[in-house]
This record gives structure tokens, C-alpha cells and sequence, in this order.
């Protein structure tokens, strides 16, 4: 099935560089200039990945994202900034985004996130397995977790950082292989990317029960 990808860039030049290269790399793609138009394209139906600018007309690329997670929008969300401080990095991952690329943008890199994110997008084919940790309850086939009988909401790298943890309950993972299990071989980033998840989804399971029992790094 072809994966539906959304663009959300107001620079006509590299607009059309993206679309016409995710195009070629046999996405289908929909291209919109505004924060507003992206958001309402994302409202009325699916995509599989978001490519976000941040500096937009309108709205800013980081209340866009925020928004489209408010509005339950299931698809990853790869932001595309100019900024490059790690500080705006972080701000952009705590909205919401699954992952980040510095302008300019080397296609061939862009390529090879976007691949990896989607290939990592879809369904398990594997059969249901439970994993049980004290009260902490890992759903990997159904991507459910739940504390003490309460649901936590997780996203998808955030799930996938808590399953990688929940498999050797008690080891301690090193950054570098939590890093490629979890965001895989294309990943060229900044490790703080797995700080925020790491924040994420301790807060995450405190939240459904106070000092909840499982150890991450
Ligand atoms: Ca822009």
C-alpha cells in the first residue's frame, strides 16, 4: 500500500523539491503551505508521516504540531527546521514530533528517516504477547500498556523505548543500543531525542501510578 505522506512547507523551492522527491521514492504526497491548511488537511484523512517546516506563515511549525496531536492525529510527525539549537529540538519533540532534520536537508538523508519511520509505522504481524512487570502490563501486539489496571497513553517511540526496557527487565540498555533498536541504523541524530522519550514515558507512568515499577536508564 502506498504511504501517505504531508507536507507542510511554506518555501515554494523546497516545496517542490520534497514533493517531487518523496513522489519519486513512490510516497504519495500532499503538499500544504500554511499551518492551517496542513492542519485541516490532516483532520479530513490519514497520513502515515508529517514532514512539518516550523517557520510558517501563520502559525508557528511547533503549535501546528501540537495541534495535531490534540487532534488524536495517529501519523508520525518529522519537523524540518532551521533551527538548530538543541534547545528547539527539544521543544519540537515535547510537542509532540517524533523526529527532527536540520535545514538544508540532504534528501538522500530525508530519504532514509523517512523509510525507517514508516517501515517501523506498521502493524505487528507478530502474534499477541504480554509482557508482566509488577503492575506494569506491555500489550506488544496490541501497542497497550497499562499500570496498575489504569491505561497509559503512549506514543509510538515512546512504546517502543518502554518494550525495548520491559525485555530485560532489571538490565541496564546503553544509550547507543537503545538508540538503534529503538530509532534503528538510520538515525543520525542527537541522543537527546532519547532523553525526551526516556522524560516522556517516566512521566507518563508516574502519572497513571506514583513511582511506578520499572527502572530506565
Ligand atoms: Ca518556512
Amino acid at each position: 500500500m502506498t504511504d501517505r505522506l504531508l507536507v507542510i512547507e511554506d518555501d515554494p523551492t523546497i516545496g517542490e523539491v520534497l514533493t517531487s522527491s518523496l513522489q519519486a521514492q513512490g510516497h504519495e504526497v500532499v503538499w500544504e503551505r500554511t499551518g492551517h491548511a496542513g492542519l485541516a488537511a490532516a483532520a479530513a484523512t490519514e497520513f502515515d508521516l508529517v514532514l512539518l517546516d516550523l517557520g510558517l506563515p501563520d502559525l508557528d511549525g511547533v503549535e501546528v504540531c501540537r495541534r495535531l496531536r490534540r487532534q488524536q492525529i495517529g501519523a508520525v510527525v518529522v519537523v524540518l527546521t532551521a533551527r538548530a539549537t538543541e534547545m528547539d529540538v527539544v521543544v519540537g519533540l515535547e510537542a509532540g514530533a517524533d523526529d527532527y532534520l536540520t535545514k538544508p536537508v540532504r534528501l538522500i538523508e530525508l530519504h532514509a528517516r523517512i523509510r525507517a519511520h514508516l517501515r517501523r509505522g506498521a502493524p505487528a504481524a507478530t502474534p499477541s504477547t504480554t509482557r508482566t512487570i509488577g503492575d506494569l502490563v506491555i500489550d506488544t501486539a496490541g501497542r497497550r500498556v497499562t499500570v496498575a489496571d489504569t491505561e497509559v497513553v503512549l506514543r509510538a517511540r515512546e512504546f517502543d523505548l518502554l518494550a525495548r526496557l520491559a525485555a530485560e527487565p532489571g538490565v541496564a540498555v546503553s544509550r547507543s543500543t537503545l538508540m538503534s533498536d529503538v530509532w534503528d541504523e538510520h538515525w543520525f541524530g542527537s541522543t537527546k531525542t532519547l532523553d525526551v522519550h526516556v522524560a516522556a514515558v517516566r512521566r507518563k507512568l508516574g502519572a497513571a501510578r506514583a513511582g511506578a515499577d520499572v527502572r530506565l536508564p
